[in-house]
């Protein structure tokens, strides 16, 4: 991408936004060596990062593949279609917005796993078992850790309440 100023082709993006009616991303940039910011619309094929497996391998981004496995999370879960769909477009937009041209698959998982425990705890357990390949206790501790910690305080007094009536 160069810039439309001085030509160069060093730009950073500061902010990222996708637009779902016209599938398109809106990119705040900012030129490396003359500092002057402009605003680029990519169409999502072209605008969303290349996906660098753990073994260093690189394939397209595919919302299909995060959706299945979000979905699979999922299964059984009350949870409504507009919920899930909100959560997956949240998912694609951390995945735009914090990365440039690249993105890791640990990376994507973190974002998946942010969304995941707004929505449903059941399916972030799901998901980060499987994520984890949990073969380790210390791993799993720290995850029941991390879940307890994002419970807002109307479900931790839900669950004191839960446990007095036993
Ligand atoms: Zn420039």
């Amino acid at each position: 991408m160069r810039c439309p100023f001085c030509g160069d082709s060093s730009t950073s993006v500061i902010d990222s936004r996708l637009s779902t009616d016209t599938n398109s991303i809106r990119r705040r940039r900012e030129c490396v060596k003359c500092n002057k910011r402009f605003s680029t619309l990519e169409t999502s094929e072209l605008a969303f990062p290349r996906v660098i497996k753990s073994d260093g391998t690189t394939e397209l981004f595919s919302k299909n593949k995060i959706k299945d496995g979000v979905l699979l999370a999922l299964e059984k879960r009350p949870n409504s279609q507009d919920e899930i769909e909100k959560t997956l477009d949240n998912i694609y937009n951390l995945c735009l917005t914090n990365s440039d041209k690249e993105i890791s698959t640990t990376h994507i998982g973190k974002y998946v796993m942010e969304e995941l425990i707004k929505l449903d705890h059941v399916a972030y357990i799901r998901f980060a078992s499987v994520y984890f390949n949990f073969n380790d206790m210390e791993s799993f501790k720290q995850l029941i850790k991390t879940l307890d910690n994002n419970l807002s305080p109307e479900m931790k007094k839900r669950q004191s309440d839960l446990l007095k009536d036993e």
